[in-house]
């Protein structure tokens, strides 16, 4: 591992938690988006083949018109009433803090998790530039964690965890371990492939023995991520932590009477934790301090 310049740690850190800040001001808004347009995606492809099986070319031209809603437009705007969010209050944080989690316009409450994903956000690219220093893999494991920090929140809300975010962390932690830098190459292809196959397989004999399903594809694609990052060796760990969070935040959830018996509760963000907790944890010991 090389570093790029001199810097001070304490700098680094500090930069890196103030980039962070920003980032998970933007996760908010792919974390709010991001599905939207995928429902967007699946309604027109069913249009699509609805007016297929017609044989109806006519509409055509209202399918090609693609969404004016993307990742970057319209600009931000409060979740509940669509009123743009401007000047100071777009700073991450102190925005929110300063108007006192309302929106200016409808005055609707705009929820807690938007500075606490900023906040956390802060706290895991510190985590990094502390962990790695100043050097390439610091940047990847913040991609890292703000693709973590995403699937979490998308899956907390809507039960799904999208390809664009999962794949792309798969082919990353191959990237990154090209010249083993988490994990030896031939470990991080394994711990893709097996991460996937192992929780299809569970998937599919839990399916058998009691005819539900427990998770969904999104959960094998993300273990196969957390493979390829940091390897064959690093999966019962990273399943023995995601299990055992989800089955505290489960019985914590059961008895604060915020979910029912049998009630699937999301696996991507006890996968996410165990990531995490393994990318800070487990692979390596820190640059600094
Ligand atoms: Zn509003």
């Amino acid at each position: 591992m090389w570093h790029l310049f001199a810097v001070d740690p304490v700098w680094a850190i500090a930069l890196a938690a103030a980039l962070g800040l920003l980032v998970g001001s933007w996760l908010t808004v792919v974390g709010h988006r991001l599905p939207r347009m995928m429902e967007h995606d699946w309604q027109q492809q069913v249009q699509a083949y609805q007016q297929g099986q017609q044989g109806d070319s006519a509409h055509h031209e209202t399918l090609t018109s693609t969404s004016a809603y993307t990742l970057w437009r319209p600009g931000w705007h409060c979740p509940a009433c669509a009123a743009p969010i401007r000047d100071w209050r777009r700073v991450p944080l102190l925005g929110w803090a300063l108007s006192r989690g309302r929106c200016a316009v409808c005055r609707g409450r705009i929820g807690w998790r938007y500075p606490v994903t900023e906040i956390l956000t802060a706290v895991l690219f510190a985590l990094c530039a502390w962990r790695f220093g100043p050097t390439p893999i610091a940047l990847c494991a913040m991609g890292f964690c703000a693709a973590l920090v995403a699937l979490s929140w998308i899956d907390l809300q809507t039960s799904l965890l999208p390809d664009v975010i999962t794949l792309p962390l798969v082919w990353t932690g191959l990237l990154v371990n090209l010249s083993g830098a988490l994990t030896p190459l031939p470990l991080a292809v394994l711990g893709a492939a097996v991460g996937y196959f192992f929780l299809w397989l569970l998937f599919h004999m839990f399916r058998l023995l009691t005819g539900r399903e427990g998770m969904g594809y999104g959960d094998f694609k993300l273990l196969a991520a957390l493979g390829a990052w940091f390897g064959l060796a690093a999966l019962p760990g990273l399943l023995l932590v995601a299990s055992l969070a989800g089955v505290a935040a489960a019985v914590c959830l059961r008895f604060s009477g915020h979910a029912q018996r049998g009630q699937a509760l999301p696996f991507g963000p006890y996968l996410a934790l165990a990531g995490l907790v393994t990318l800070f944890a487990v692979a390596g010991r820190a640059a600094w301090f």
